[in-house]
């Protein structure tokens, strides 16, 4: 496999073609967004570290039965995935009240979502990704009906596999955006799963160790991706 011209740069990721046009290098660079692209800055080691969680939990999700783009780890910022024709929203599954849905639903942080909660969003940084539901994705062909259904239940299997696994870390998965995409018309789990697209908190001092660190400034924002890839097993070196 050989790596060619870029493709695509995201916030966080670039993507660049292979001489297999069913197959993409996903590079992790060390650049950090928030609040749609307003607040940028580059830490160091941010690309690694994405880069070997996201590797961590692609497997673990595979063991799991979640058909994802995830390929292998190329290098310690690269990993190799799958071309998908990636679907134009986010799905975002919700244990504890944080961030959006405290504010729009004045809630307050740290509540139990029981059961917990599904959205969909559009993925569109200049409208501020609003919420959107079944309807608008099908009536404006973001997806099929069928890929609608499809991507709750994936969304909501990787909730199982996922907490389960943080809690063994004694960790709080609090809640997570996935996106996905088309194979051959296969529904596939794509992009990335990282402290940078979930929340995560210490169970028993619920303290912050997920991208909510850069959101507000709380500081130490590597180290603690760094400790919550430990608790799991992930190494670093
Ligand atoms: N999220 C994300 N990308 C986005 C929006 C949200 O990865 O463009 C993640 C976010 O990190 C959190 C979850 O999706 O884990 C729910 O985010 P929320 O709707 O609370 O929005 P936020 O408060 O992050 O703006």
């Amino acid at each position: 496999m050989e790596k060619r011209e870029e493709l695509f740069s995201g916030k966080a990721k670039s993507v660049f073609k292979t001489d297999d046009p069913d197959l993409f290098v996903l590079q992790f660079r060390d650049d950090t967004s928030a609040f749609d692209g307003v607040k940028v800055e580059k830490l160091k080691d941010k690309g690694k570290v994405n880069n070997l969680f996201n590797a961590f939990i692609m497997e673990k999700l595979e063991q799991a039965g979640i058909k994802t783009h995830f390929v292998k780890k190329l290098s310690g910022t690269e990993s190799l995935v799958k071309n998908l024709d990636m679907l134009p929203v986010e799905c975002v599954v919700r244990n504890l009240a944080a961030g959006s849905i405290c504010k729009r639903y004045g809630i307050e942080e740290g509540l139990e979502i029981n059961p917990p909660t599904f959205e969909f969003f559009l993925k569109n940084d200049a409208l501020h990704d609003p919420m959107i539901n079944d309807y608008h994705i099908v009536s404006f062909g973001w997806a099929d009906p069928t890929h609608i259904e499809e991507m709750k239940k994936q969304t909501f299997k990787v909730n199982e596999v996922l907490k389960d696994l943080f809690k063994n870390g004694n960790m709080l998965l609090v809640d997570y955006k996935l996106e996905f995409g088309l194979c051959n018309d296969e529904l596939l789990l794509g992009d990335e799963f990282s402290p940078d697209g979930c929340r995560i908190w210490d169970a028993e001092t619920r303290n912050k160790m997920d991208k909510d660190r850069f959101r507000q400034d709380l500081g130490d924002v590597i180290e603690t991706y760094k400790e919550v890839g430990a608790r799991l097993g992930i190494s670093f070196d």
